[in-house]
């Protein structure tokens, strides 16, 4: 079953258009040049590995960055070949067997394997590389878990004090109100009340994450920072994780302090950053972000809706003593939510749970 998964995975790197895609999302490609480009004590005359190079562009960038030796490693066969092309079309391909003579010769070696079996291919002394670079970013940040080989390469190639890149990954979320579900859309379609649809598309969103950007405007709550990794020291099993967090709605800068601002919070949007921070790019530390109050990535946001829209309130005053809780009659201040992210057992995907503690 793995070897299936692994097939698929690997198969559908090997279209162009997903590598088309990624080297388009200008925030992320700009923040591996940025670091790659911008910190030469750090990348230059550095050995550097890509842990699943695609088309080579990381590897590309980590060259002209001044690296001396660029491994670069990647599993779909048709990319290996095609980042080889494109390694010795630009002249960075390292040619291990020319003559003295001959044109100038690069320094990126393309590897066509897993880099779980990397030392079957070619030999690296253990703990020797600077620099580790790798784009092992997916849904949610770890669907599809790629970090995963990235931890395994770390571990075994990366010198103690070497440097990986990014070296931070944190997840963030927020409440958003009804604009962010898609009942408002069906409600009125060209005068038509198609509202049913809705309701089914938003019971269904409450067993299964959507993947979309969801517009700024319809977040009600504060940002909170749900969980961080420290991508240098973290262990494989610290990718399934639990955290708690607190959603307490937006202060309305147009609201008077005395009035209450009152909205129903019908889920929560999770996205996440990557930072090369100041550990390792010491000259220009750099952030990636894939939030909603940023211009767009190919992440999108993940949008999490709960089963039954939770009212809010931004002041204590109108707590009742009767009615429920978090219903109308007696809005929450706070909701306290807990979330889970683990790796399913279905191999490359997770298993999200979002629970109510308590508002
Ligand atoms: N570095 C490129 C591609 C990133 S996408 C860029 O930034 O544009 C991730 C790539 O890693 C895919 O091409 C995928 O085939 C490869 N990959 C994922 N897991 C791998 C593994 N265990 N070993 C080798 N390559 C892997």
């Amino acid at each position: 079953e793995i070897k299936n998964v692994n097939e698929k995975y690997f198969g559908s790197y090997g279209s162009f258009g997903i590598h088309r895609e990624m080297i388009s999302d200008k925030a992320r490609t700009d923040a591996y040049r940025g670091a790659l480009l911008n910190n030469p004590c750090l990348i230059n005359k550095a050995t550097v590995l890509d842990v699943g190079c695609g088309t080579g562009i990381l590897s590309l960038f980590a060259a002209q960055g001044g690296a001396s030796k660029v491994i670069s490693v990647e599993a779909s066969e048709k990319m290996a070949t095609v980042a080889t092309q494109i390694s010795r079309d630009n002249g960075l391909l390292s040619e291990g067997n020319m003559k003295d003579d001959e044109k100038h010769s690069g320094v990126i070696s393309v590897v066509q394997c897993m880099i779980e079996e990397l030392d079957k291919y070619i030999y690296i002394p253990q703990n020797s590389v600077d620099v580790l670079v790798s784009e092992w970013m997916g849904y949610c940040l770890l669907y599809e878990s790629m970090l995963s080989s990235v931890i395994y390469a770390r571990d075994r190639w990366l010198k103690p004090d070497g440097a990986i890149l990014p070296d931070t990954a944190t997840i963030f979320g927020a409440g958003f109100g009804r604009g962010g579900t898609s009942i408002p859309f069906w409600e009125n379609v060209y005068g038509f009340d198609m509202s049913c649809i809705g309701k089914e598309v938003t019971e269904d969103a409450s067993h299964v994450p959507i993947i979309d950007v969801i517009d700024s405007q319809e977040i009600i709550t504060e940002s909170t920072a749900i969980h961080s990794f420290d991508l240098a020291t973290m262990t494989v099993d610290d990718m399934d994780f639990t955290a708690s967090f607190e959603l307490k709605l937006k202060k309305d800068p147009s609201a008077d302090d005395v009035a209450a601002t009152t909205s129903s919070c019908y889920g929560v949007v999770v996205w996440f950053d990557t930072s090369f921070t100041s550990r390792f790019c010491k000259e220009k530390p750099i952030n990636l972000t894939t939030s909603p109050y940023s211009p767009r990535t190919h992440w999108s946001q993940t949008i999490l809706t709960f089963q039954e829209p939770i009212a809010m309130t931004s002041s204590h005053t109108m707590i009742s003593s009767t009615g429920a809780v978090g219903t109308e009659e007696c809005p929450a201040v706070t909701i306290r939510s807990r979330i889970s992210i683990v790796r399913s057992s279905a191999h490359r995907s997770i298993d999200i749970s979002l629970e109510i503690l308590g508002i």
